[in-house]
């Protein structure tokens, strides 16, 4: 039940996160591909803050996320690089790698790509990564919620790694419940919600049932940083077989359609 060929949606390069290791490239999905036939593609989907930091320190100080104004002062250095990263990658796109970025939206609302881009991108990923709105423990939920339903308004295709951030730096305890309304904003929106192998969050099993069960696209993302991660699906097929799902009717994410 389990032999289609998959779409791993989320994968980085170190030119342009710089926490993913140094030396992969889209080249280096090149040639996994060309060694694994279950595969479909890999989407190649690098961090927005990092892209528009200058190093790791600064990407992962993320100071526009108080301050929206900072990125704007990043704006064109941030866009040379992805500049350089798209123009690499157009030629690849029909070898089975697909262009995307996996990107934050500031306090503003804006995302942290420049709006000209998306055009060019099979996948834009939205993702929560930083939340200092959401420092006193009190508000955490409240706060979380607003800005991943706002998020699921900007025009993403996927919601990368739902909850991980509510689960991992809030440790909070995800229930059915929240999982359902997580669901219904993700319909509401047409977004796709994703099953992230990077970091394995309790509630994905009863996500992937409630998305097959509402007919909400379930996006598969290794999310690798590394080698040993390059297009590892083997998490995502181990839940489908676990709660009985079949590949071949489940409502899966695909790219968006381009010129
Ligand atoms: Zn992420
Ligand atoms: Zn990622």
């Amino acid at each position: 039940m389990n032999e289609l060929r998959l779409i791993d949606c989320h994968a980085h390069t170190s030119d342009l996160s710089y926490c993913c290791d140094p030396g992969i490239t889209p080249q280096t999905y090149l040639e996994l591909l060309a060694d694994r036939p279950d595969l479909e593609a890999v989407a190649i989907t690098n961090h927005g803050f990092a892209a528009y930091s200058v190093n790791r320190e600064e990407a992962f100080a993320a100071a526009y996320m108080v301050n929206p104004a900072l990125f704007d002062d990043k704006r064109e250095f941030g866009n040379a690089r992805i500049e350089t990263h798209l123009r690499e990658m157009e030629p690849l796109r029909g070898r089975g790698l697909l262009t995307g970025l996996e990107v934050e939206m500031l306090p503003d609302g804006r995302l942290t790509v420049d709006d000209r881009f998306r055009p060019r991108l099979d996948v834009l990923i939205g993702s929560v990564h930083f939340l200092p709105e959401a420092s006193a423990p009190e508000r955490v939920l409240e706060v979380w919620w607003a800005h991943t339903e706002r998020l699921l308004g900007t025009g993403i295709d996927i919601l990368g790694h739902p909850f991980r951030w509510l689960h991992r730096n809030a440790g909070v305890i995800i229930d059915d419940r929240m999982v359902r309304h997580l669901v219904e904003l993700a319909k509401k929106h047409g977004v796709a919600l994703e099953i992230n192998s990077h970091m394995l969050i309790p509630s994905d099993l009863e996500m992937a049932k409630t998305c097959a069960a509402t007919g909400v696209p379930l996006a598969f993302g290794s999310d690798a940083h590394c080698l040993e991660e390059m297009g590892i699906l083997d998490y995502h097929r181990h839940l489908l077989t676990v709660s009985g799902l079949d590949l071949a009717t489940l409502p899966l994410w695909k790219p968006r359609p381009r010129g």
